[in-house]
C-alpha cells in the first residue's frame, strides 16, 4: 500500500504525533477585527483552550509519558504566557503557527516574511530557541512559504497533504522535511460549531470522531505510515473528547510498536535516514505553478458556470 515506508526507530510500525494548534481567540480577531471584543461567548469558547484544555492535555501526556508538539500563533503566546509555561514544563515542543493566525497565501510576500519573522522572535524569546517547524494557519501555505522556511533555516513543515509518509520540499535553494496530514485528521470537521466563525456542522460524538482517527491509525500501523492529528485545545480538549483521546492512546499502546514523538524528533529522524543513505525520499519541487495554468486562457471563466 505504501511503496517506500520510512524505517522508523526501534522497529516501530508507524510514527504517531498528536499535534494541537492553540489558536485561542486569534481566529476571532482575525475574522472580526472591529467586533471580536463584543463576541463574549465566542471568546470564552476559544479561551477554554489555553485556560482549561492545555493544562488538561499536558497532564494527559504526562500520564502516558509522551512529549508532543503544540503549534501556537505568537500573539497567543504573548496573550497566554501561563499556557506556554505549562507546555514547556511538560517538555513539549512549541512550533510556528503565524503571528495572529494570518493566512500566508492572503499576504504579499514581504508581509508574509514580516509576520513570520515577528512570530519567530516571540518563540525564540519565550522558549529559548528558534522554531524548528511550521504549520501554515488554516493550511494556507503560499507559493513563497517554502522560500521563507528555507531562508529562516526551519527543519520541517506540517501544512501539506501530499503523502502518507514524510517527503522533502525543495525550492532549488534548500530543502525542508514535509510531515503531511489531511482533513479527516483535523477536529474542525468533526466538532466545530460557531455562528461567529460561520462554521456550523452538527457536532459528532467523540466516539464517531475517534472511529475516523482510529481507522487512520490502523492503516498507518499496518503499512508503516505517519499519523498526525491536527487538533485544537478548545475543541478536542473538551472533557468527553479528552476522555476519548485517553482511550485512543490506550488502544495504540495495546497494539504496540508505535513511535510517539514530537514532529521535531520525527523530522530529525527522517533527515538522518536520508543523510545516512538508509532511505530515499520523494522530492516535491515548489511552487507547483508560477501562476494560473495557461491552457484555458481567456475561456476559463466561462467553462464552469
Ligand atoms: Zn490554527
Amino acid at each position: 500500500m505504501i511503496k517506500n515506508p520510512v524505517p522508523w526507530p526501534n522497529g516501530a510500525r508507524c510514527a504517531v504525533a498528536f499535534t494541537f494548534d492553540m489558536d485561542a481567540d486569534s481566529i476571532l480577531h482575525l475574522a472580526h477585527h472591529s467586533s471580536a471584543d463584543t463576541r463574549v461567548a465566542a471568546l470564552s469558547m476559544l479561551r477554554y483552550g489555553p485556560e482549561v484544555a492545555v493544562p488538561r492535555l499536558v497532564d494527559l501526556y504526562a500520564h502516558f509519558g509522551m512529549r508532543q508538539t503544540f503549534f501556537l500563533p505568537a500573539w497567543c503566546m504573548e496573550r497566554y504566557p501561563a499556557a506556554v509555561e505549562t507546555i514547556l514544563q511538560g517538555g513539549h515542543e512549541i512550533a510556528h503557527h503565524g503571528y495572529l493566525h494570518e493566512h500566508p497565501n492572503a499576504c504579499e510576500p514581504e508581509q508574509e516574511a514580516y509576520w513570520f519573522r515577528r512570530a519567530s522572535e516571540v518563540i525564540e524569546r519565550m522558549t529559548g530557541q528558534p522554531p524548528r517547524g511550521f504549520r501554515a494557519p488554516s493550511y494556507r501555505f503560499s507559493r513563497v512559504s517554502l522560500d521563507i522556511l528555507v531562508r529562516e533555516g526551519l527543519l520541517y513543515d506540517a501544512s501539506l497533504m501530499g503523502d502518507d509518509i514524510p517527503y522533502v520540499l525543495d525550492n532549488g535553494q534548500g530543502q525542508v522535511i514535509e510531515l503531511p496530514t489531511h482533513y479527516a485528521m483535523d477536529d474542525w470537521p468533526h466538532f466545530m460549531a460557531s455562528r461567529d466563525l460561520a462554521y456550523l456542522m452538527p457536532p459528532r460524538s467523540p466516539q464517531q470522531a475517534m472511529e475516523v482517527y482510529q481507522a487512520e491509525f490502523d492503516a498507518m500501523w499496518e503499512y508503516g505510515g505517519l499519523w498526525i492529528a491536527v487538533w485544537h485545545p478548545f475543541l478536542s480538549g473538551r472533557l468527553a473528547r479528552c476522555v476519548a483521546i485517553a482511550r485512543l492512546i490506550e488502544y495504540m499502546h495495546s497494539k504496540g510498536q508505535v513511535w510517539f514523538a514530537t514532529l521535531e524528533d520525527i523530522a530529525t529522524h527522517v533527515r538522518r535516514v536520508i543523510a545516512d543513505g538508509i532511505w530515499t525520499s520523494r522530492i516535491d519541487q515548489l511552487p507547483y505553478y508560477d501562476g494560473p495554468i495557461p491552457e484555458l486562457g481567456q475561456t476559463a471563466p466561462t467553462l464552469a458556470r
